[in-house]
C-alpha cells in the first residue's frame, strides 16, 4: 500500500502534462514553489490543483496590479481604478459583504495614492506586460533543455531619468518596506531579478537594472462601534471622543486610508533599483538547470517531498488536504479545489 502512491502520482503527472501543456514552462512562481516545498509544487503544477476561492492577498495584489497595468497602457487614473475593481461589483457567495467592500476600498485608495505619488516622476513607460520565453541551457554543454523553457511576464520596461532602460516590477507587500527593512536585502538575492534581466534582453531591451516598485498593504482597518457596556458619556450626553456609536463604513474607512496614504507616502510606497551583475545571471541559469534536474528526478521516482514547517505550511493553499493525508486522485479535485487547464494563469494559455 505504502509503495503504491509514487506510481499513482507519476501516472497523474503524465496525464496532466499531456492534457495541460505542450511545453513545460518554468515561471519564477513555479520555481519558488518548488524551492519551498516539492509536494506543494506537485499539487499545484503537476496536478494543476488550485483553490476555488482565491486568497485575500492574491486577489488584492492581482486587482492592484490590473489597475497599474491599465494606467501604464494609457488609461486615466479614474478609469484605471474602475477597471481594477470591476470584479468587486458582485459579492461571491462565500464572501462577507463588508469585508469585500473594505477590500475594494483598499485597492481603490492604494491605486489613487500610487498614481498621486508617482505622477511627476521621471520614468517613461516603453513597454507594458511583455511575456517571454527563454531557453533553459545546460551550463556545461550549452545545449537547450528539451523538457523545459523559462517563462514569465514583465510588468513594464521603462526608461529612467538618466536614459538607462530598466525592468519595472510591481509588488504588494504585507510587511515593512522601509529602506532599512529586511525586505530589500532579501529582494536583492531573489533569483527572479536575474530572470527579468535575461528576459528583457531576450526581448530586445538592453536593460541595465530592475526598478522595484513596492506598495505596502495597510495595517489600519475599519473602526468598530464601542461595545455598549464600554461606552462612556460626557455630562451633556455625548460619547467620549475616542468612542464610536457605529461601525465605520467601508467608504469612511477608505477616506481615512487615503488621508493616511497622503500623510505617510513613504510608509506605503517605495521604489528602488536592484542591479544585477553578469556572474549573477550565469549563476541563476545554472541554478534553474539544477532545479529542472531535481524536478525530472522527482517525476521519475514519483516522489515529492514535504517541507513541513510553519513558515511553509502556514501559507500553503493545500495545507488542509496535505496535512490531513487526503488522497488526491487523477482528474478529481477535492472539495473547494478546481483543476486548472493553465497552471500558469499569469501567462496566456494556448499560445504554444
Ligand atoms: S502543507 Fe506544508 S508540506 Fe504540505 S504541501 Fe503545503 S507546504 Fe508542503
Amino acid at each position: 500500500m505504502t509503495q503504491a502512491a509514487p506510481h499513482h502520482e507519476a501516472s497523474q503527472v503524465t496525464e496532466q502534462r499531456c492534457a495541460g501543456a505542450a511545453r513545460d514552462l518554468l515561471t519564477s512562481t513555479r520555481l519558488a514553489t518548488l524551492r519551498r516545498c516539492a509536494k506543494q509544487h506537485y499539487l499545484r503544477y503537476e496536478l494543476g490543483l488550485s483553490r476555488v476561492r482565491t486568497s485575500d492577498a492574491l486577489r488584492l495584489g492581482a486587482a492592484f496590479h490590473r489597475g497599474l497595468e491599465r494606467y501604464n497602457r494609457g488609461a486615466d487614473p479614474a478609469d484605471a481604478i474602475v477597471d481594477a475593481v470591476a470584479e468587486y461589483e458582485f459579492v461571491p457567495d462565500w464572501a462577507d459583504s463588508f469585508e469585500w467592500d473594505v477590500e475594494r476600498e483598499i485597492i481603490q485608495q492604494l491605486l489613487a495614492g500610487h498614481f498621486w505619488r508617482y505622477e511627476k516622476d521621471d520614468v517613461e513607460i516603453i513597454a507594458v506586460e511583455r511575456t517571454f520565453e527563454l531557453p533553459l541551457v545546460n551550463p556545461q554543454s550549452g545545449r537547450p533543455s528539451r523538457a523545459f523553457v523559462i517563462a514569465g511576464k514583465i510588468d513594464a520596461i521603462v526608461r529612467l531619468a538618466d536614459g538607462r532602460l530598466a525592468v519595472l516590477e510591481y509588488k504588494t507587500a504585507g510587511e515593512d518596506i522601509a529602506p532599512d527593512s529586511d525586505y530589500w536585502p532579501r529582494l536583492r538575492c531573489d533569483p527572479q531579478i536575474s530572470q527579468y534581466v535575461l528576459a528583457a534582453r531576450a526581448l530586445g531591451f538592453d536593460v541595465a537594472t530592475v526598478l522595484y516598485d513596492v506598495t505596502r498593504k495597510p495595517t489600519i482597518s475599519p473602526l468598530r462601534a464601542t461595545p455598549l457596556d464600554k461606552r462612556k458619556y460626557t455630562k451633556d450626553g455625548r460619547l467620549y471622543a475616542a468612542q464610536r456609536e457605529n461601525d465605520e463604513t467601508p467608504e469612511e474607512f477608505g477616506q481615512r486610508l487615503l488621508v493616511d496614504v497622503g500623510d505617510r507616502p513613504d510608509y506605503y510606497f517605495q521604489r528602488r533599483e536592484v542591479p544585477r551583475l553578469e556572474d549573477e545571471l550565469a549563476e541563476f541559469q545554472a541554478e534553474v538547470w539544477q532545479q529542472a534536474k531535481q524536478l525530472l528526478d522527482a517525476r521519475r521516482h514519483g516522489r515529492w517531498f514535504r517541507n513541513v514547517h510553519r513558515f511553509t505550511c502556514g501559507t500553503c493553499e493545500f495545507a488542509n488536504i496535505c496535512l490531513n493525508g487526503v488522497r488526491v486522485t487523477s482528474g478529481t479535485a477535492p472539495a473547494g479545489f478546481q483543476i486548472l487547464t493553465n497552471v500558469s494563469p499569469e501567462l496566456p494559455a494556448g499560445d504554444d
